[in-house]
């Protein structure tokens, strides 16, 4: 048996990684400002985190939700006091699409409809109802295709004047659109989607899978407008690269026991992990930090030769080129070490590091990326 072919592969096989950084089996050490697609957010093996994944398994690593689990309950405290949402309830899963699927069908159950809004170029996962609102039809089989999805432009507000009404059961909308290659809500495009919304009943998702957990500068890029939505969805940076993820479900939401089920989700281990992740956002002020070299990253992409356009908040940025992103990517990592992701855009370069990173590892980013631009506009004006 050989393992299925998932995505394209880099011909690299990383052996260690602690922090910003990651080892291949022959020794070369590479820059991480991709972070496993979002994932590593308070840096590679940090040794707080080891340690309370350690001290979990050591003591019990699993049993399923029939039964008390504590750590579940330090979790939804931990995530109440950093988001701001402590009255909401927290449901444990194990992934962003199942986190999606399980927030439209919620949903669903709260106001028995079936209408769904998305957005053009939304990404909300794999599963049936999460692919069916994602707007690729490439990776839509027909099963996906039975729902009742309705995708609009992101940030018209003319289009979803009449398409969200009184069928309408949930709008699910990235808090910033990542797989495409980062574009943000406006604050007045949110604000207007949350009145519609209490107007009509709707229930208002807040995809946060990407753009949460600090990533941004705020806990979650929708705390920049000030809009509360329904229900938030998070995943990736919040273990760390432990499988977990969950929904924050507000109190309105008719929730009740026996409509949301899982064995894996909230497990000991999962729980060990993203507490240790909120630990370590707290004491190292990565949401700050995220803001400050962010900040500093967008400010400088700006003024690199061959650059088109820079978007995003934080650490989620998207570095548009005037061409094919493609030979850039593969330029930074074979030939200065650094790992940067694609998006359905291609000629748009995602970066996506851990939390962590420091302004000189930014400085160094910057310094390859730029070098990598200056050679590729050299070659092509030969
Ligand atoms: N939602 C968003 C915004 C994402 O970016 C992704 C993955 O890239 C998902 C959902 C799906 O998450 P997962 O791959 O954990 O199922």
């Amino acid at each position: 048996m050989k393992p299925f072919d998932v995505y394209p592969l880099f011909d690299i096989e990383p052996v260690k990684a602690h922090d910003c950084w990651i080892w291949d089996k022959e020794g070369r050490k590479y820059l991480d400002f991709y972070g496993g697609h979002a994932v590593i957010s308070i840096g590679h093996t940090h040794p707080h985190y080891v340690k309370k994944i350690e001290e979990q398994l050591e003591k019990i690593a699993f049993y399923s939700n029939s039964v008390k689990i504590r750590q579940q309950e330090e979790l939804a405290k931990k995530l109440g006091e950093h988001s701001g949402y402590d009255n909401y309830a927290l449901f444990l899963c194990n992934s962003g699409a199942e986190a999606n699927e399980n927030a439209l069908k919620l949903s669903s159950f709260h106001n028995e409809r079936k209408k769904i809004i998305a957005f053009e170029k939304s990404f909300h996962g794999r599963t049936s109802l999460a692919v069916a609102a994602t707007n690729d039809a490439s990776i839509q089989a027909e099963v996906n295709k039975l729902h009742d999805i309705i995708f609009l432009p992101l940030n018209e507000e003319s289009a979803f004047e009449k398409a969200i009404n009184k069928d309408t059961c949930a709008v699910i909308i990235e808090g910033i659109q990542g797989v495409a290659g980062i574009h943000s809500p406006s604050d007045e495009f949110l604000k207007l989607l949350r009145k519609k919304c209490d107007e009509t009943g709707a229930v208002l998702i807040l995809d946060e899978v990407q753009s949460g957990y600090g990533r941004t500068g705020k806990f979650f890029a929708h705390q920049f407008t000030g809009i509360r939505p329904d229900i938030i969805t998070i995943a990736k940076g919040m273990g760390n690269g432990f499988p977990v993820a969950g929904l924050l479900i507000a109190p309105h939401i008719k929730a009740k026991h026996g409509m949301l089920g899982t064995t894996f989700g909230g497990g000991y281990l999962a729980c060990a992990a993203a507490i240790a992740v909120l630990d370590v956002i707290k004491t190292q002020q990565l949401t700050t930090n995220s803001q400050l070299v962010g900040d500093y990253l967008i400010g400088k992409l700006k003024t690199i030769e061959g650059v088109k356009e820079v978007r995003g908040k934080g650490l989620m940025i998207g570095v548009e080129l005037h061409f094919n992103a493609t030979q850039v990517r593969s330029d930074l990592v074979f030939k200065h070490q650094i790992f940067t992701g694609s998006a359905s855009n291609k000629n748009t370069i995602r970066l996506l590091p851990p939390l962590t990173i420091t302004k000189a590892e930014a400085d160094q980013f910057l310094q390859g990326f730029a070098l990598t631009l200056q050679t590729h506009l050299q070659s092509v004006s030969q």
